[in-house]
């Protein structure tokens, strides 16, 4: 069998011109990165901005085994079927980070014959985005400290700075860090600390904003830290808005790619589902949907963290209505959830299915609650048994789901023409009531309890001292119309990673909360939950390499 860098690699790619014909775009609205990438100008937006909006199509999951599910991989093979039966559709992804590239998980470009290519562009620097996003956020941290140190005019307490350095690396001595040592010349003493750049609050703002300008007011609004009187200093007060804004001046425009098949795709921002927003810029989505007739999107993660904030921040934030949710579930993470350990993951276990399949139950009761119609897809390996297979198709018409087998992974679009005609059929005869699970007037608390309850299942949510204090102080600012971003681990519905399948009775842990402004969320941290991830005992990084000719291996 091949691998999915192989596959990619002897992938026969059109230039990016020829992919952007097949959506109406024409070569002058593309800024060209080199021969197969390009970014979509503001002149195409000017020129569709009016039109009517297509559907709008999420693919989520249920809670993942640590290699992942399958969304991005179905969402790309579901893209590819639906343009073999005619549609006009487009994807829209998002970015990978290098973290989970050099880390477990891998890549971010789908798998197998369900792929976006150039993977490896795609996989490391890919148009730069990162790096801006990256410069930017140093550059707003580098002018608080200078600020600091050039006789801190606006009283900046050192104690309450919330501002963090970023790095898109899976780094985790990063974490906790001291900065400014030397002498005087070198800066102030203080604590510092790093997060991942797909973290940020900067990754945030880029994917919620609705154009440059809009950025750029949400930049200006960033809390960088508090002053000794307790009240908010800003980006804009530190004169950064300017020239954050003009490192993400390009960054901010979506990226046109094709799959294997050569089916536009439209990969722009990368927030992670688990300590972020988790899915692409609101600037794709929409330019996907004056474009085509179908968009299919993806959120991270399982639903209780990637769906749930697509639909509570990104579909609120810019008024996007889902029209159906495909919820990609694998007999692997089943029985994953069924308590089977990840090297026995391949052998038939009915039993262990039938134990994890409650997990399932969850994710169609919770995006029920949304109002949009669901169809289950299960995401088949080869290792599956025709029986595990058989369970999950009954299992899912006695709950009066919509289900279709996916094997896209094996086949391409061909392997997944019957989950799009079970989406064209619901897109045509079912009417999504899309609404949120929470108003924004609700109190902070009781939008993190309805989230707990409703979505996770806990019985309670216990707060630090710490994490109420913050609560009381968000509120008083007037930020608490803010919808809430959950970090939490994605392997459980609860925030205790090793409580699979459908935890009941636990308590949801808050140890801090912090707002994030310009993005306009509060961010809730539970459990043990980390902003900077680190590296495994053995990384993808081990297995990565280039040959003589200058070709990448390893990478999947
Ligand atoms: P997610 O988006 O849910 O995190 P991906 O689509 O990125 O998951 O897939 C994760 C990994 O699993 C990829 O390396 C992909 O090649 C592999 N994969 C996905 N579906 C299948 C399948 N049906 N059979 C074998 N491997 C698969
Ligand atoms: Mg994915």
């Amino acid at each position: 069998m091949k691998t999915d860098i192989q596959i990619a690699q002897e992938a026969q790619l059109k230039p990016v011109k020829e992919v952007a014909e097949q959506s109406g775009i024409e070569e002058d609205e593309l800024e060209f990165y080199g021969k197969y990438k390009a970014k979509l100008s503001e002149e195409l937006w000017e020129r569709i901005q009016e039109r009517p909006d297509g559907k709008l199509v999420l693919v989520t999951a249920i809670n993942p085994t640590p290699a992942g599910e399958g969304k991005t991989t179905t969402t790309v093979g579901l893209g590819q079927a639906m343009v073999k039966l005619g549609k006009n559709a487009l994807i829209a992804l998002r970015e990978p980070s290098l973290g989970p590239c050099f880390g477990i998980k891998g890549g971010a470009a789908g798998g197998g014959y369900a792929q976006v290519v150039p993977m490896e562009d795609l996989n490391l620097h890919f148009t730069g985005d990162f790096h801006a996003i990256t410069s930017a956020n140093n550059l707003l941290a580098a002018m608080l400290d200078n600020h600091i140190q050039q006789g801190n005019a606006l009283k900046i307490d050192p104690r309450q700075i919330v501002w963090k350095r970023c790095l898109d690396m899976n780094d985790r001595v990063l974490r906790n860090i001291v900065v400014g040592l030397g002498n005087k010349m070198d800066g102030m003493v203080r604590e510092d600390h790093f997060v991942i750049t797909v973290a940020s609050e900067i990754m945030a703002i880029l994917c919620l904003a609705e154009n440059l300008q809009d950025l750029k007011k949400r930049l200006g609004r960033i809390i960088v830290a508090y002053n000794f009187d307790g009240e908010p200093v800003t980006a804009e007060d530190l004169q950064a808005t300017g020239a954050m804004t003009a490192l993400l001046k390009d960054a901010i425009k979506p990226n046109l790619i094709q799959t294997l098949e050569h089916t536009p795709a439209l990969v722009h921002g990368g927030p992670f589902a688990n300590i972020a927003h988790g899915c692409n810029s609101v600037r794709a989505t929409r330019m996907a949907m004056k474009l085509s007739d179908i968009t299919i999107t993806e959120a991270g993660f399982g639903a209780d963290l990637g769906a749930e904030k697509f639909l509570d921040i990104k579909c609120r934030m810019a008024g996007l209505k889902p029209d159906a949710v495909v919820l990609v579930a694998t007999v692997r993470a089943l029985k994953y959830n069924g308590g089977i350990k990840k090297e026995e993951l391949a052998k038939e276990n009915l039993e262990a299915l039938e134990k994890g399949i409650v997990n399932l139950e969850k994710h169609i009761e919770n995006m029920q609650k949304y109002g949009v119609p669901i169809i289950v897809t299960l995401n088949s390996f080869v290792t599956d048994t025709k029986a595990e297979h058989e369970f999950v198709r009954r299992f899912c018409e006695e709950k009066g789901c919509q289900f279709a087998l996916s094997e896209v992974w094996e086949k391409g679009g061909e392997g997944g023409i019957a989950l799009a005609e079970k989406v064209l059929d619901t897109l045509e005869h079912k009417e999504s009531n899309f609404h949120t699970l929470y108003p924004d007037e609700m109190s902070l608390e009781d939008k993190i309890e309805t989230i707990a309850k409703e979505i996770y299942g806990a019985a309670n949510v216990l707060y630090e001292p710490a994490a109420k204090k913050q609560l009381a102080k968000i509120a008083s600012l007037g930020f608490d119309t803010f919808p809430v971003c959950m970090a939490k681990n994605q392997y459980s519905l609860s925030d205790d990673a090793n409580r699979l399948g459908r935890p009941e009775n636990f308590d949801l842990h808050i140890r801090e909360v912090y707002v994030n402004a310009g993005a306009g969320f509060v961010v809730a941290l539970t459990g043990a939950i980390m902003t900077m991830p680190g590296l495994p005992k053995v990384p993808a990084a081990n297995g990565i390499d280039v040959t003589e000719d200058g070709k990448i291996t390893g990478l999947f």
